[in-house]
């Protein structure tokens, strides 16, 4: 390897790591940024990524992405407090909103119950979630947690712990495939689903 191949290399061997990146198209797009009139563009990107690296939290009360210590959402007076909608991750949480079909609050669990790769509760969000809904005193708990195995194994953990506790545990209605992640349903699918939601 040429020494002055090296910054290179390392680019194109982190951007390879990323989900939908590989090698082949890891090194078109560092070809593309090094072209000389891509330049500002390869300046831009570093910048935004220091900046998302040093600014980028997590909402203490949702688990959503935010540059305070609570998130716009969880901070809005417009938005509901006694509904919570419990979802997989942030980009679940990005479908909801797309799809413009709920004004309550959300729980962002990091992930669902899996043997397999050995992720129990305590990974999980789900303490928070608890304390959270004893907290608020909580009316109505969403989960909308996509119809996987491991969703779905989650979903009936959640509502189990809340047995008890004055909360209505609802689930999506119609239109969820089975194996279908949120994220992938168009906003027309996940409305009709929020809105024909029905209980537990
Ligand atoms: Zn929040």
């Amino acid at each position: 390897m040429k020494k002055e191949l090296n910054e290179i290399n390392i680019l194109i061997d982190l951007l390879a790591k990323l989900p939908g990146l590989g090698p082949v198209s890891s090194r078109r797009v560092v070809l593309h940024l090094l072209k000389t009139g891509n330049r500002s563009r390869l300046n831009d990107i570093a910048t935004a990524m220091i900046r998302a690296s040093e600014n980028v939290q997590t909402c203490v009360d949702c688990g959503n992405y935010c540059s305070a210590h609570k998130c716009s959402i969880c901070l809005s007076p417009q938005r509901s407090s006694s509904e919570i909608c419990i979802v997989q991750d942030v980009s679940d949480l990005w479908a909801v909103e797309r799809a413009g079909a709920y004004q309550g609050r959300y729980h962002i669990l990091g992930g669902v119950l899996s043997m397999l790769d050995h992720i129990g509760p305590d990974e999980l969000r789900i303490p928070e979630l608890l304390k959270r809904v004893r907290r608020d005193a909580t009316q109505e708990v969403i989960l909308a947690l996509g119809a996987t195995v491991d969703g779905q194994t989650t979903a009936h953990y959640i509502a189990e712990q809340l047995t008890g506790q004055n909360v209505r545990v609802t689930t999506l209605g119609q239109g969820v495939p089975m194996g279908g992640e949120l994220e992938i349903l168009d906003g027309g699918t996940i409305t009709a689903a929020m809105r024909s939601r029905r209980e537990y």
